[in-house]
């Protein structure tokens, strides 16, 4: 689309989640006038780390903040896959380091959310916005949210997670699906950790349905521990109890299970697993779904906030290219979805042997707890 089109676009985006803030940023760089809009008074996000990978590093780069986030993160060069007690299954270089000049940076959420939120323009947030329903107008929407405002956008970008009300209006009103597990996360100082992640990278362990993360945050000297382990309560935010946390941690490292019974309980963020079918369709004419709204994936491939992030460099290029708001949402869905759904069909592995065997043919070493 020519500049002066794209500067006279109106664009809303609701949900100022790593998605909606990352869009938000890369549409304004197009010129079009965007505005997004947020339910909460203030974004906060749980104390956890993520992975930035390479190519999410590389689109930061083409946003003109790399740097920013740069000054926030760690970089790793690898990780590893261990049996509970230690065993080495796999050791891989972080992919695609080559191909995006950059390796994979750690970060703690908090730090993530608040830097993309301190590089957008001023004034383009708006707080306090709980969209309440949408009308697709065919080649415009119009939006009332729960303060009573109604406005009307050429373009609105559902990026308003997984509960999404962008999608139950107008694409899919099938629910989450529980995945059968919680998992507790919390961000504790490195020196309660005996040093297991002290080079740098990731080291995840895996026994019968228990999954423990140990990922580095070496630039504040923290670690972001999670545990992922089977449950049947699907309580979105179930009450956290440390008996029953260490009775899952059978036949782990001893160390991983001092760690565990070192925890502030009070500090630890425990919720129930969710995701979302593929949906048939993201995007109409005038309003398209991107992150977790379009594909809210398992967190097992550690791609959910990745996605969201190339999601909006793919929708801003889209714009870029197309010859019409219609032609960019079709290019944006064909480019990221055949993608996406691989990544949530391949996120719903949960690493028994069979899955590390099909991941990693040449290096499982040893046997894995089955599931049970
Ligand atoms: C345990 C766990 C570990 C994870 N680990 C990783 C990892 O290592 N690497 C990785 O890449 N991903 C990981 N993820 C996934 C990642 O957190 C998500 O994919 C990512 O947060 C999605 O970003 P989003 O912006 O699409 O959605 P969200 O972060 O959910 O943001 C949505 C925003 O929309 C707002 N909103 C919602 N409804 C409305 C409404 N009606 N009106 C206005 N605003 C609204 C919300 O308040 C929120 O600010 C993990 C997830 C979990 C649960």
């Amino acid at each position: 689309m020519s500049p002066d089109t794209l500067k006279n676009l109106n664009i809303a985006v609701i949900g100022a989640g790593y998605a909606g803030a990352t869009a938000a940023l890369a549409l304004g760089r197009l010129g079009a006038k965007v505005t997004i809009y947020e339910q909460a008074q203030e974004v906060k996000e749980v104390g956890a780390g993520i992975g930035l990978r390479p190519s999410t590093m590389d689109q930061f780069r083409k946003l003109g903040i790399f740097d920013a986030i740069n000054a926030v993160t760690s970089p790793s060069d690898y990780f590893e896959i261990l049996l509970a007690h230690g065993q080495r299954i796999a050791m891989e270089e972080w992919p695609e380091k080559e191909a995006f000049g950059a390796t994979t940076h750690f970060v703690h959420r908090g730090d993530f959310i608040d830097t993309l939120l301190r590089v957008l323009p001023e004034g383009i947030l708006k707080m306090n916005h709980r969209l309440a329903s949408i009308i697709d107008n065919g080649d415009s929407a119009t939006l009332t949210f729960e303060n009573g405002v109604t406005v009307n956008a050429d373009l609105v970008v559902g990026a308003d997670g997984i509960r999404s009300q962008v999608r139950k209006h107008l694409f899919s009103d099938k629910a989450p699906v529980f995945a059968g597990e919680h998992a507790y996360r919390a961000v504790i100082p490195a020196a309660d950790t005996f040093g297991m992640v002290d080079d740098g990278n990731l080291r995840m362990y895996v026994g019968r349905g228990t999954k423990i993360y140990l990922l580095p945050l070496l630039h504040r000297k923290e670690v972001s521990f999670d545990i992922t382990c089977l449950a049947t309560d699907s309580t979105p935010a179930p009450a956290c109890d440390r008996d029953t946390l260490i009775g899952m941690l059978e036949s782990f490292d001893e160390r991983l299970v001092a760690i565990t019974k070192g925890l502030d309980m009070r500090q630890v963020n425990l919720r129930a697993v969710y995701d979302i079918d593929p949906i048939p369709s993201w995007h109409s004419n005038a309003v398209v779904l991107i992150g977790d709204a379009a594909h809210a994936m398992l967190h097992h491939q550690g791609q959910g906030a990745n996605s969201a992030v190339l999601d909006a460099g793919a929708l801003a290029d889209a714009l870029a290219e197309a010859a019409s708001v219609p032609a960019a949402l079709a290019q944006f869905q064909a480019d990221r979805k055949p993608v996406t759904d691989e990544l949530q069909r391949l996120s719903r592995q949960g690493w028994s042997e069979d899955e590390i065997n099909s991941v990693f043919p040449n290096q499982h070493q040893g046997e894995i707890g089955a599931r049970s």
